[in-house]
């Protein structure tokens, strides 16, 4: 039998909200609304996103650490990778955010940390600074190439389940072998024909493994 990765979204899909956004609305200063709408319409990356909404930021990582204390996680989710840990199925987490928060959400909710592709931040004594290493310019308005990673494991002989929720899951989709979809990405795969099983919860994937 051919060997299996589940890749995952983090924010929307491992979390019941989107993380990033709701740092925004939370913390962001004067314009940061004005930023995720230029994002929305494609017009900024999400990098330029992270990087102009974080610099109108006053808060500090504790601030923002204690509302990540509120974050819950999908019901599913610990079931889910309690299943592929018993199976020897990898999980891995790919996401266009932030790895601070995926990090310490999950370590709050004792989770264990997978595998995660993700941007990241420093905190300085002179503000944040921003690292994105699994960006490609081949997706520009990505931080991170979610298909080139589902396509590096295809390579390595792995069939990718790809499991998200919005517009920046939307190319991995396109690549992945078996998809997961909820809320955008699925209307998303509808309109664009990609074959999609709809999740509401990862209890639903868990079912079907
Ligand atoms: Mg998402």
């Amino acid at each position: 039998m051919k060997k299996t990765i589940i890749l995952s979204d983090f924010d929307g899909t491992i979390t019941t909200i989107n993380v990033l956004d709701s740092l925004y609305e939370k913390f962001g200063g004067p314009g940061f609304r004005n930023h995720m709408e230029r994002w929305r319409r494609g017009e900024i990356s999400t990098m330029e996103e992270i990087e102009l909404i974080f610099r109108t930021v006053k808060a500090t990582r504790q601030d923002m650490e204690t509302f990540l204390r509120t974050v819950d996680l999908d019901p599913g989710f610990k079931s889910l990778v309690n299943y592929c840990n018993n199976q020897d199925i990898p999980f891995a987490v790919i996401s266009d955010g932030l790895r601070w928060y995926i990090d310490y959400i999950l370590d709050f909710h004792d989770a264990g940390i997978p595998d995660v592709y993700a941007g990241d931040i420093s905190f300085t004594s002179d503000g944040f600074r921003f690292d994105f290493p699994w960006y490609d310019p081949a997706y520009p308005l990505r931080s991170t190439a979610k298909p080139l990673i589902v396509k590096d494991y295809q390579q390595q002989g792995y069939s990718v389940i790809f499991i998200g929720d919005g517009l920046t899951d939307v190319e991995a989709a396109e690549v992945a072998d078996v998809i997961y979809a909820k809320d955008v990405l699925l209307y998303e795969a509808g309109e664009r024909g990609i074959q999609a099983q709809q999740f509401e919860n990862m209890h639903d994937i868990y079912r079907e493994l």
